[in-house]
C-alpha cells in the first residue's frame, strides 16, 4: 500500500455519498492549495466556512503541536485545561453563561434541540415539546437535525421522522404566528441561511421571533454553525442584529479545520442538562479545545473582524465587476465573508456548472442550492489572493457564458 492514492480509489473504497472533484489537494498554505500534480488553487471555499484562518495558520499549528506533546484525550470522566479555557473564553465573549462542547455542528444542534425539549419538559411538562423551524433551513445530518431542517430531501427514505416539528417560512413572521403556542419549546433559526442560499434574516423577523418566544416561554435557538466565529464580521451574527438567543450553536470556523462544536446557553436553561442527560466521548477533547481557543482568540480582535468587513466589500466589488461584463448574477448578497451570488434568470439552476470550470482555472468556490454561487474563504485571505482568485473566477464564468 505504498502507491499514491488516486481519485478512482474514492469510488472503489468509499461509500458513494459524495462526488468529490477530480483534483486531490495535498498541501495548503494560507488561501492557496496545491494538488497531487502541483497545480495551485486559490481557496474561496474555505472547507465550507471551516478554514477560518486559511490552511496551516501558524497560530493554529502551534496550538495543535504544543497540545499534541502534552495531552490528547481524557474522556469526560475528567476535565482538562484546554476545554476549561475554551468554555471560559466563549462565556466571556458572548451572552452565554454555560457551554457544552462536542465535535461538529450537527452534534451541537442535536444537543441544543435535546436541551430545549428537556428544559421545557422539566419546567412546563410533556406537552411543551413542539419545535418550530423554517423551510430551506439546514441544521446538520443527524436524524433529529435533518428532521428539524427544512429540506425534506435529507430526511426522506429513512423511516418515520420524529414528531412535534413544524416549519414556517423564513423571513415571514406571519407564518410563525400560526405555528407557535404554549406547546412550543423552541424556535431554531439560522440568522443567515447558509445551505439554503445565503439569505440574511430581516432584523424585524428575528426581533419578532424573539418576542414570540418570550410571549410563549419558548427558547430561541440560533444556529450559528456557519455564520459564527467572525464569519459575519462580528464574533457571532447575533451581535450584528442585536438580538440575543437563549441557545446558540457554533462549529465550522470555531476549529479552523479541527473538528469541534459548541452549544452555548444561559444559567436559566443549562440546569436541564443535568448529570447523565447527554454526552459525547470526544466533547471537550484537549486537542480540539486547544485549537479552538487559539482560533477564537485570534479571530475576536478588531484587526481580524474589521478585515472581514473590508474583504466583504472587495468580494462584492469584484463580483459586481464580473457581472457588469457577463450578466450572470441577479443579486450579490451575504454578510462578512459568507457571500452569495444568485444566478440571473437565464442561468437559474446552473451555479454548479461554474465549479469545475473554476477548478480548471485554479480557484475553488461553492454553491448554496442550485442557483447561488457561494464563497466562504479564510477570514484573513490576502487581498492579492482575492484579486487573483477573482481573475480566475472571471475566466471560468466567461467560459460558461461562451459555451452557451
Ligand atoms: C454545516 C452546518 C451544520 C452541520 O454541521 P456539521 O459539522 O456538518 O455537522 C449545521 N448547521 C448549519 C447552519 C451548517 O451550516
Amino acid at each position: 500500500m505504498t502507491q499514491t492514492p488516486t481519485r478512482t480509489d474514492f469510488d472503489q473504497y468509499m461509500v458513494p455519498n459524495y462526488a468529490p472533484q477530480k483534483a486531490i489537494p495535498v498541501r495548503g498554505e494560507g488561501s492557496r492549495l496545491w494538488d497531487q500534480e502541483g497545480k495551485e488553487y486559490i481557496d474561496f471555499a474555505g472547507g465550507i466556512a471551516v478554514n477560518s484562518l486559511g490552511h496551516c495558520h501558524p497560530v493554529l499549528v502551534n496550538a495543535l503541536k504544543e497540545q499534541a506533546d502534552k495531552l490528547w484525550h481524557l474522556s469526560n470522566v475528567y476535565t482538562n485545561e484546554p476545554a476549561l479555557k475554551l468554555a471560559r473564553s466563549l462565556v466571556e465573549r458572548t451572552f452565554a453563561d454555560k457551554v457544552y462542547l462536542c465535535s461538529s455542528g450537527g452534534e451541537a444542534n442535536e444537543a441544543a434541540l435535546k436541551l430545549a425539549r428537556r428544559w421545557a419538559h422539566d419546567t412546563h411538562g410533556e406537552h411543551k415539546h413542539r419545535i418550530v423551524s423554517f423551510t430551506q433551513s439546514f441544521h446538520g445530518r443527524t436524524f433529529f437535525t435533518v428532521s428539524v431542517g427544512g429540506q425534506p430531501k435529507y430526511s426522506q427514505g429513512f423511516g418515520p421522522v420524529p414528531g412535534g416539528i413544524v416549519h414556517g417560512e423564513f423571513n415571514n413572521l406571519d407564518s410563525v404566528r400560526d405555528l407557535i403556542d404554549g406547546d412550543t419549546c423552541a424556535v431554531m433559526v439560522e440568522p443567515m441561511q447558509g445551505e439554503g442560499g445565503i439569505i440574511p434574516a430581516d432584523p424585524a423577523f428575528l426581533q419578532g421571533l424573539r418576542e414570540l418566544c418570550d410571549q410563549h416561554d419558548a427558547l430561541l435557538v440560533f444556529d450559528e454553525v456557519q455564520t459564527g466565529v467572525g464569519r459575519s464580521g462580528s464574533l457571532y451574527a447575533y451581535m450584528d442584529y442585536g438580538i440575543t438567543p437563549d441557545i446558540l450553536t457554533s462549529a465550522k470556523s470555531l476549529g479552523g479545520g479541527f473538528p469541534v462544536g459548541a452549544m452555548l446557553t444561559t444559567d436559566r436553561i443549562a440546569p436541564a442538562m443535568g448529570i447523565g442527560t447527554h454526552g459525547s466521548t470526544y466533547g471537550g477533547n484537549a486537542l480540539a479545545s486547544a485549537v479552538a481557543l487559539a482560533a477564537i482568540e485570534h479571530i475576536d480582535t478588531p484587526e481580524v473582524l474589521e478585515g472581514v468587513k473590508r474583504r466583504h466589500d472587495l468580494f462584492r466589488e469584484h463580483l459586481e465587476a464580473i457581472n457588469r461584463k457577463h450578466g450572470v448574477f441577479q443579486e450579490i448578497r451575504g454578510m462578512g465573508l459568507l457571500v452569495g451570488a444568485e444566478m440571473s434568470p437565464a442561468y437559474q439552476g446552473r451555479a454548479k456548472d461554474i465549479l469545475p470550470l473554476a477548478i480548471d482555472e485554479g480557484v475553488m468556490a461553492l454553491v448554496a442550492g442550485p442557483s447561488v454561487l457561494r464563497m466562504a474563504p479564510s477570514l484573513v485571505i490576502p487581498e492579492a489572493d482575492i484579486a487573483e482568485g477573482m481573475a480566475r473566477l472571471e475566466r471560468a464564468i466567461a467560459r460558461m457564458v461562451a459555451a452557451q
